[in-house]
Order: structure tokens, then sequence, then C-alpha cells
């Protein structure tokens, strides 16, 4: 299916209120007819707790309030970064590693405390990101995506976000940090979630 073969864009709520990423997603998805929009549109949803445990539970009850609460087709991700010599924390924990509310800086400092004594061979680590798309017939679609690395043991890089000038990718030779967006894109955890998202839309939406 493609936007000429569709009459009317469908419209799809991205659980998120940052402009950034709906405007990225609307990009990826223009050409299978599918308008984006944000919980912006939507004020009466509030913060949906993230109380999974996995990744791909927070996904699904984030996409899920949001399908119950607009009846349109609703997506959400979770993400974050899981070290191994940590058995995989700070995993769900990510953005409140350090605590509530806790800056980057912050959870970057905690991380590469609790590595220090971890040499470079045993710093493996990967992203992880799953997407979850909600549909009020109440039929769901997952995709995931992974980024295999290794925590640096400084951080390296003024680009992107939370763990990026940490997480080295050992392909690149670079720190997250480093590449650019688009470089970033081509090889991330979210950018393959997305990629396998969008390669299953068109049979899931029949
Ligand atoms: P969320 O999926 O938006 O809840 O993100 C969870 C947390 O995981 C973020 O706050 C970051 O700390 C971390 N994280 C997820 N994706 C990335 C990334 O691409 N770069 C750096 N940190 C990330």
């Amino acid at each position: 299916m493609d936007a000429t073969s569709n009459e009317a864009a469908t419209t799809v709520v991205l659980a998120t209120r940052n402009a950034g990423k709906i405007k990225e997603l609307n990009a990826l998805l223009s050409n299978l007819g599918v308008t984006v929009v944000g919980l912006a549109d939507f004020p009466a949803i509030g913060d949906i707790p993230e109380t999974g445990d996995t990744f791909l539970e927070n996904a699904r009850l984030k996409a899920l309030a949001v399908c119950q609460a607009t009846g349109l087709i609703s997506l959400a991700d979770d993400s974050g970064l899981c070290v191994d010599a940590l058995s995989g924390a700070p995993g769900v924990r990510s953005a409140r590693y350090a605590g509530e509310d806790a800056t980057d800086a912050a959870n970057n400092a905690k991380l590469l405390a609790a590595l220090a004594h971890v040499p470079e061979v045993d710093r493996t680590c990967r992203f992880v990101s799953v997407v979850v798309a909600a549909a009020p017939d109440g039929r769901e679609l997952t995709a995931e995506g992974t980024w295999e690395g290794r925590v640096a043991t400084a951080p390296a890089g003024a680009g992107g976000f939370g763990y990026d000038p940490l997480f080295f990718d050992p392909t690149a030779g670079k720190t997250a940090a480093e590449l650019t967006a688009a470089e970033k894109n081509a090889r991330s955890h979210r950018g393959k979630a997305l990629a396998g998202l969008i390669e299953k839309w068109g049979a899931w939406r029949g």
C-alpha cells in the first residue's frame, strides 16, 4: 500500500510530546499513507507511568493506554541501555538510573563508576528499542531493534543524548555521540525497530 492507493490518510498517535520524534516518524511513514500526531493533540491524556519490567511491557502499556483514550491506532516505544557486566542494568531504568529526574550527566557518571574496575573486553552492552502499534480492534504489531557496543572508559563526542557519549560502536570506531544524526539512525536500535515496523505495516493494516 502507498499514498496513491490510500483514499484517506490514516491518523496514528505517537505516545510522545517530543515534536522532533513526531516529525521524524511522519517523514518515515508518509508514503504509507499515515499521518502521525502526538500527545500535544490530546491534552487530557496525562503521563503514563512506565511500570513494566521489560521494554515490551512498557511500550505495550503506553500504546494500549493511548489507543484506548483516543480510539486511534497508537504507537509507543521504549528503549534503554543493557550492560552485560551489570546483568542488563540500567535496562528499563535507563532514564532514571541515577534517580528520578536524573540528568544524562548523572546517569553517565553512575555508569562509569559502576564499571570502574571492569576491563574493556567485559564492557559489552547494547541499546534496545521496542516499538508497539495498537489498533482499536485489538490487534497489535511489535518490532525490536538492537545496537551492539561497548561502554567507553570516558565520554567522547557532543552529539545525541543520554548515554551516547559512552556508547562506543566498535564497527564505526566512534561513540554514538561522535556520529552524525544520519549515521546514528542508520545503525541505531531505534532506526532498526522503526524499519522493522515499516516493513510489516502494510500487511498488518491489510
Ligand atoms: P525512552 O525510551 O525515551 O524512555 O528512553 C529511555 C532512556 O534510555 C533514555 O532516557 C536514555 O537514557 C536511554 N536511551 C535510549 N535510547 C538512547 C539513545 O539512542 N542514545 C542514548 N541513550 C538512549
